[in-house]
């Protein structure tokens, strides 16, 4: 038997139709691109976002087409997403700390017809258009009616594009219409693109909306500093305006100075971050003696947090520092370490070891531990083993691959290591995939590794990642040189050079005598790791 109740797509358009309703009067405030505070509210942004998807549907994009961002995060990136998601076509957020070369497939990969790019990227994208020949329009997200010089054909103004149309209304598809798409480095190959849906990324926001999770209120005031073309911004450009709460976009500068004044000008409550960010907000306000007078939580997470973070913004801020895990393939949020009943008791040293642990699930996510051979491992806090999960706001496949990425259960294999302990505190102790994670972005060793591998004098090359106090993890390479052959550092990474990202470099350069392989020839990462200081042994 059938309920009885009324058909309600979970369409994304109707969270901005009920801040609009309901809030329309709560402020989205932007450190602008170009550089001076500009505000705006849920009402116009919803206005604006509606004038914005008649320009695109002027432009013939239909249901399902792609519109490619190239954006800080802004109340103008905002009307982007809105715009494209409102009328069923898909919001493709392209990461700028991508090197151009894969920034480039993943534009063809995707056939993003339009692409949206605030001026800092307008140069990148010059570099790259060449190569992507399915994009027809490109939008410069600036302030005024005239675009920054450039060599890219035919570019848009943004607000004359606005001006020039009328509202446009949303809705009325299926809520498992694809809503946005965002791509996530493998350890291999290219780039692989996680495709949410309207209804994945509402019932994100309602899982998000869970007090122990993010939690936000009306009373709130938010500044989302996870990007928004990384995994979403952790889904804060949804729950923020399902909520009512005040947005702070931070636009391009992410710096201590910078992030403290809009906390303090703004009264920002809550804010999200991955620990580099964190890292350097602390060290400001240490160094200058700022205050925080109205922050009152933080999620962590993207990489572990470290321990000087929750203790220092406990001890000399007042402020909880809650730490998230999450991952792309689940749009993102997976656990949060908010305490349970019995450790909110417990005095702030006895709840730390706790803290640091990456946290519990929500509902609406399912996480559980295999050994190798997918056999269950024991919640116990010391077994540890592969971690999986399952949920509604979990990926089943990527964008346009035909490998199967669950296994006959339906779960999904998250790549990561993990204990989980009595109390269902999830805490990461390795990584399967060979990714090093560097101020929150991926660096595939791998790839570097291949590249070295390829200079002449390389017999081997081997890249791991060793902690580093700001960035997390860095890159340091290490290099077996063929019998007779000798090299230099500068030599090496010069041969890296243009090859990948400038930040991919890696900071170290070693010479080995010996590149430990394991029993199926590959590279012992693990070895590498325990012998270069990466981790201590087991
Ligand atoms: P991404 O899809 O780029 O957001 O990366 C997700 C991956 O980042 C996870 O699978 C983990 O390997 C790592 N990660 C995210 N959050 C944390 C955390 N709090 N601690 C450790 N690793 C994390």
């Amino acid at each position: 038997m059938q309920g009885l109740m009324q058909p309600w797509p979970l369409t994304v358009d109707r969270i901005l139709d009920h801040a609009c309703r309901w809030h329309g009067e709560r402020e989205i405030v932007t450190r602008s691109v170009a550089g001076p505070i500009v505000r705006t509210s849920y009402a116009r942004l919803h206005d604006r976002a509606q004038r914005l998807s008649n320009a695109l549907l002027g432009w013939g994009v239909q249901r399902g087409d792609r519109v490619g961002t190239l954006a800080w995060n802004t109340a103008r990136h905002m009307e982007v997403w809105y715009a494209s998601m409102g009328i069923g076509a898909v919001c493709h957020t392209l990461n700028p700390r991508l090197h151009p070369q894969q920034l480039a497939y993943i534009i063809n990969h995707a056939e993003d017809r339009i692409i949206f790019a605030d001026a800092t990227f307008v140069p990148l994208l010059e570099a790259l258009l060449a190569a992507c020949p399915k994009v027809e329009h490109v939008v410069w997200m600036g302030d005024g009616a005239e675009p920054p010089a450039t060599r890219i054909a035919g570019l848009s103004a943004y607000e004359p594009l606005l001006a020039a149309h009328a509202p446009a209304s949303w809705g009325g598809f299926d809520e498992n219409t694809a809503a946005g798409l965002c791509y996530t480095s493998g350890t291999t190959g290219e780039p692989k693109g996680v495709l949410y849906s309207h209804r994945s990324n509402f019932i994100h926001t309602f899982l998000t909306l869970q007090h122990d999770i993010i939690g936000l209120s009306a009373r709130d005031v938010v500044l989302p500093i996870v990007p928004m073309f990384h995994a979403n911004a952790w889904g804060l450009a949804f729950s923020a305006p399902a909520a009512g709460a005040k947005l702070v976009m931070p636009g391009a500068r992410m710096d201590g100075a910078a992030i403290h004044e809009l906390i303090e000008t703004e009264g920002v409550t809550f804010s999200a971050a991955v620990p580099t960010v964190w890292q350097m907000l602390l060290q400001h306000l240490l160094a200058t003696g700022g205050k925080l007078t109205t922050l009152k939580r933080v999620v962590i997470g993207g990489a572990a947090c470290p321990e000087n973070l929750i203790r220092g913004f406990h001890e000399h801020f007042g402020v909880e520092v809650v730490h998230g895990w999450g991952m792309t393939e689940m749009s993102p949020l997976g656990t949060v370490g908010a305490p349970t009943a019995e450790l909110a008791q417990l005095p702030f040293e006895a709840q730390l070891p706790q803290r640091l642990k990456q946290g519990r699930v929500p509902l609406g996510v399912d996480l559980k531990l295999v050994d190798d051979a997918g056999q269950p491992v024991a919640h116990d806090g010391a077994a540890y083993g592969h971690l999986l999960a399952r949920g509604a706001a979990v990926a089943a496949a990527y964008f346009r691959r035909d490998d199967a990425i669950l296994d006959a259960d339906g779960w999904f294999d998250t790549g990561d290591i993990a204990t989980i302990d009595a109390h269902g505190y999830m805490q990461i102790t390795d990584r399967a995939k060979d990714l090093i994670k560097s101020g929150g972005e991926w660096i595939s060793s791998i790839e570097i590794e291949n590249i070295a591998a390829g200079h002449p004098k390389a017999a081997l090359a081997a890249v791991i990642g060793r902690p580093d106090p700001k960035w997390g993890e860095r890159p340091l390479l290490l290099v077996q040189l063929k019998e007779g052959e000798m090299a230099t550092a500068d030599e090496m990474l010069a041969f890296l050079e243009n090859r990948i990202a400038k930040w991919w470099t890696p900071d170290e350069v070693l010479f080995v005598t010996h590149i430990p392989l394991g029993p199926t020839g590959k590279i012992d990462k693990k070895a590498l790791r325990v012998a270069y200081g990466a981790v201590a042994p087991a």
